[in-house]
C-alpha cells in the first residue's frame, strides 16, 4: 500500500531523515494559520495517493497574503481523477539543486536496489528512458543490515557528503517497515543543506497488519462502495470498464483486453448470484470513474439469470457504450432483452473484447 506524503514524510522523520516543516489540513480556512506558525513563503501540496502532482496543477506556492485562495483552488480541485481531501502545507524551500534517490526489490536477482540520480525531480520517468546511464544502480545482498559505505560512496559520488547518512537511513527503514518501494524525488539541496521535498513509501500489502497500518483507510470512494456490495474491484489505469463474475474470467477478461492492445480501467467481480440490483450498481460503479470510456460486461450464468443481468444494465442507464457478453442460464431471454434496446451482443468474450477495444 502506497502511503501518502505526510504520512511517509513523519516514518522520515522518525529515521532522522530531514523534511522540510509543515502541516497537513483537511479544511482550507486552516491554511492562514499553519503559515503564519511557518513563517515566509509556502508550498501547497495535494495528499493524494497519485504520482506526477507537480505536472497536474497538485503542487502551488503561496505567501502570507495568498495563502487561503490557494488552498481554496487545490481543494477545489480534482488530480489524476482523485478529488483533493487533504493537502500538506510545507515551508518553501530554496532549492539549489534535486537529487533522485530511491530504494527498491529487484525481484530478479532477489536484492535490494538503490538508485541515485544527481539530475532528480518532475522530469526523472524522461531520464529514466533517454538516458538510463544517468541513473547510477548499485544493488545490495538483503542479508546486509547496513549499506557499506563503499557502495554510497559509489552511488552518490559528487553529492555533498552528508547524503551518506540520508542513503543509511533510508535502507534501515526501507527494511524496517517492510517497504518495497522508498523514494525520494527530489532530495533537493538548500542553503541549510539536504532535505527530502517529497516522500513516497509503498508498503508491502502483505506486512500491513505488522506494520499496524489499516487496509481500508486510504480506500477511495468507489472502493469503499464497492466493499459494501461486496464487489472485489480494483481501479487500474486504462479507460475500459470491466465487469465480470469469477475472479477467473475477469481475469481472463483483463488478460484479453491487454492482448488485444486495449488497458482496463479496472477490475470488478460482481460475484455469484449476481441479480439484478448488484448488476446495476455494478455498472453504475465503473461508470463513475472518470476514465471509463466504454464498459465490457464478461458475465456467465450459472446462479446468475441473464435475464437478471440484462435488466440491471438497462437500470443502470449509464452513458457510456456497454459491450455485452452473456452465456448461461436463460441466456436467450437476457439477450433478447438486450438486443431489443439497441444493445450488440457477442457470443465469445474475444469478440466482445475486440470490439471494445476497437472503439476509439
Ligand atoms: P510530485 O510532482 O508529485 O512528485 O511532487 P513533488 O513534491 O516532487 O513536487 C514537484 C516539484 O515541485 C519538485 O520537483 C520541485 O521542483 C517543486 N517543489 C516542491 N517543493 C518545493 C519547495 O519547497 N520549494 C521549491 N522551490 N520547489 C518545490
Ligand atoms: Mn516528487
Amino acid at each position: 500500500m502506497r502511503l501518502l506524503e505526510w504520512e511517509a514524510k513523519d516514518i522520515f522523520r522518525s529515521y532522522g531523515i530531514p523534511v522540510p516543516e509543515g502541516r497537513v489540513i483537511t479544511d482550507p480556512k486552516k491554511a492562514e494559520e499553519i503559515c503564519s506558525a511557518l513563517e515566509g513563503d509556502v508550498v501547497l501540496k495535494a495528499q493524494v495517493d497519485v504520482g506526477g502532482r507537480g505536472k497536474e496543477g497538485g503542487v502551488l506556492f503561496a505567501d502570507p497574503l495568498s495563502v487561503a485562495d490557494t488552498a481554496e483552488t487545490l481543494f477545489h480541485r480534482t488530480i489524476k481523477g482523485v478529488p483533493v481531501e487533504r493537502v500538506l502545507i510545507e515551508e518553501r524551500l530554496e532549492i539549489l539543486h534535486e537529487y533522485y534517490l530511491s530504494i527498491t526489490i529487484d525481484r530478479s536477482s532477489r536484492e535490494i536496489l538503490l538508485l541515485f540520480s544527481s539530475e532528480g525531480g518532475v522530469d526523472i520517468e524522461t531520464l529514466a528512458s533517454e538516458r538510463p546511464d544517468e541513473i547510477r544502480r548499485i544493488a545490495i545482498p538483503p542479508i546486509l543490515s547496513e549499506v557499506p559505505a563503499f557502495a554510497i560512496r559509489e552511488l552518490a559520488r559528487g553529492a555533498p557528503r552528508e547524503i551518506g547518512s540520508i542513503v543509511s537511513r533510508l535502507y534501515r527503514l526501507f527494511r524496517e517497515k517492510d517497504a518495497v518501494l522508498a523514494e525520494i524525488n527530489p532530495l533537493v539541496l538548500t542553503p541549510r543543506g539536504l532535505c527530502a521535498a517529497d516522500a513516497k513509501l509503498i508498503v508491502d500489502d502483505n506486512a500491513l497488519q505488522r506494520q499496524g497500518i489499516s487496509v481500508n483507510r486510504s480506500l477511495t470512494r468507489r472502493e469503499q462502495e464497492a466493499e459494501r456490495h461486496g464487489f472485489s474491484y480494483v481501479e487500474l489505469e486504462g479507460d475500459i470498464g470491466v465487469i465480470g463474475n469469477g475472479a477467473g474470467l475477469t481475469m481472463a477478461t483483463l488478460d484479453l483486453i491487454a492482448q488485444a492492445g486495449g488497458r482496463a480501467a479496472n477490475f470488478l467481480d460482481v460475484g455469484g448470484g449476481a441479480e439484478r440490483e448488484r448488476v446495476m450498481h455494478a455498472v453504475r460503479l465503473v461508470a463513475g470513474m472518470p476514465s471509463v470510456r466504454v464498459i465490457l460486461v464478461n458475465l456467465l450464468g450459472g446462479i446468475t439469470r441473464c435475464d437478471e443481468v440484462a435488466h440491471g444494465i438497462l437500470d443502470a442507464n449509464v452513458p457510456q457504450k456497454i459491450f455485452v457478453r452473456l452465456a448461461g442460464t436463460n441466456e436467450e431471454e437476457g439477450r433478447r432483452i438486450l438486443a431489443e434496446k439497441g444493445y450488440r451482443m457477442f457470443d465469445t468474450m474475444e469478440q466482445a473484447v475486440y470490439a471494445a477495444v476497437g472503439v476509439r
